[in-house]
């Protein structure tokens, strides 16, 4: 996959509309933790340090109509700090205050423009708020990745009406992601964990045949001891998916790859810091308690079964990584993963709580590469061509 990257040559002077993602959590008009803004600083820096007159647009949680607890306003403040130069923000995303704002910048500029869903138009895609949006602009700039799996007015509409590119955090996210799906250097294991097994079906129904050992953990986990008949107690299950389950540990068996579950978990009666935690073998649940992490056995057959592996792609947690008592397992995988990049591995992580995990846990720095996207990296790998890349593929 081929994309039209972003020439900060084409940029000087230009009126650039970038998309960028700044949902970054926000109390009292304080902001927590800002990677997401910092994720964007080699874009934002590039195209304004080369002369563009560079407009900002992001969405910021999910409003219902104009909510100020959700105004990007202290976005452009905190940017402001990290770039080390004035940011003017405008409170609406079209109209004639946006366009005088557009008009008056100068070369090198930057403008954020107010959370773009307080218009219910941006996530209908609704051409009109697109060409409203994209009109004042000579070209559009994708950097969005995490955003990227959404056809809104922001993310893919503009790019209807002015030429579009890549930015560079979209850019590296492809090379990478790209690398892992479709041409990974074997032994290769996919890890997934996290609540949900229908999130993951796609992922797993795409990449089975690529890897060489799946590692299943987190709440997942149950459906698929389920479909081996074993009793889960009150743990996390998905009914449903148990037919889906027991197809693809079949097919793990046909295809050859070693597909590893929990031997043992940490249980609890309820999730919580203060319930009574105790480790059991995976076939001894008592019926009133819940798995809410991998146990020590699991944990040294993950880590052996991830030995001399070249490429690593992980997604959900093992279990509850937000309660100390049950972080364990992330924690073991995340350094386990350290260990695989220092041999030389690619290790990449993917998912907004995969990420947050491997970031309290410290280990950050010590895997390959974090993915900024949730949902746009699943669908990625689910083999999906993004609505947000799709317009920026060189032809
Ligand atoms: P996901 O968004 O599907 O990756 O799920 C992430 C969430 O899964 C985290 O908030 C974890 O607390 C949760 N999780 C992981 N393992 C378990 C478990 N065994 N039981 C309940 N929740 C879990």
């Amino acid at each position: 996959m081929k994309l039209k990257k972003v020439n900060t040559d084409q940029t000087k002077g230009k009126r650039v509309l970038a998309r960028v993602d700044f949902n970054v959590p926000i109390k009292n008009g304080r902001i927590g933790d800002d990677g997401r803004i910092v994720s964007h600083l080699e874009m934002i820096e590039a195209l304004s340090g080369a002369g563009g007159r560079l407009t900002l647009v992001s969405h910021l949680g999910r409003p219902k109509g104009k909510t100020p607890e959700l105004s990007l306003k202290p976005a452009a403040a905190r940017l402001e700090e990290l770039v080390k130069k004035p940011v003017a923000f405008v409170h609406d995303c079209i109209g004639d205050e946006v366009n005088a704002a557009i008009s008056s910048l100068k070369d090198g500029d930057i403008l954020l423009l107010e959370n773009v869903r307080f218009y219910p138009e941006e996530e209908k895609n609704d051409p009109r708020f697109a060409k409203a949006l994209a009109l004042p602009h000579e070209m559009f700039v994708m950097d969005a990745f995490s955003a990227a799996h959404r056809a809104h007015a922001s993310t893919r509409g503009v790019a209807g009406y002015l030429p579009s590119f890549a930015g560079p955090l979209i850019c590296r996210e492809v090379e990478i992601l790209g690398a892992v799906r479709d041409d990974p250097r074997h032994p290769f294991a996919l890890i997934l964990g996290g609540a949900k097994v229908s999130d993951k079906i796609g992922v797993i129904e795409n990449m089975l045949s690529k890897v060489d050992v799946l590692i299943i953990g987190g709440g997942m986990a149950f459906t698929f001891l389920a479909a081996q008949d074993l009793n889960i107690g009150r743990s996390l299950c998905e009914p449903d998916k148990i037919g889906f389950a027991k197809e693809m540990l079949k097919s793990a068996k046909d295809k050859g790859v070693k597909l590893f579950l929990p031997v043992d978990v940490a249980v609890a009666n309820e999730a919580s810091e203060s319930a009574k935690r105790q480790i059991v073998p995976i076939d001894r649940i008592p019926d009133d308690q819940m798995g809410l992490d991998i146990g020590p056995e699991s944990i040294k057959l993950f880590c052996q079964a991830l030995t001399g592996i070249k490429t690593v792609l992980w997604n959900g947690p093992m279990g509850v990584f937000e309660l100390p008592s049950f972080k364990d397992g992330t924690e073991a995988i995340a350094k386990k993963l350290s260990e695989l990049m220092a041999e030389g591995a690619l290790t990449v992580v993917g998912g907004g709580d995969t990420a947050a995990a491997v970031k309290a846990a410290g280990y950050e720095r010590a895997v390959s590469h974090v993915s900024t996207g949730g949902g746009a990296t699943l669908e990625f790998m689910e083999g999906k061509l993004l609505p947000g890349i799709e317009p920026l593929l060189e032809k």
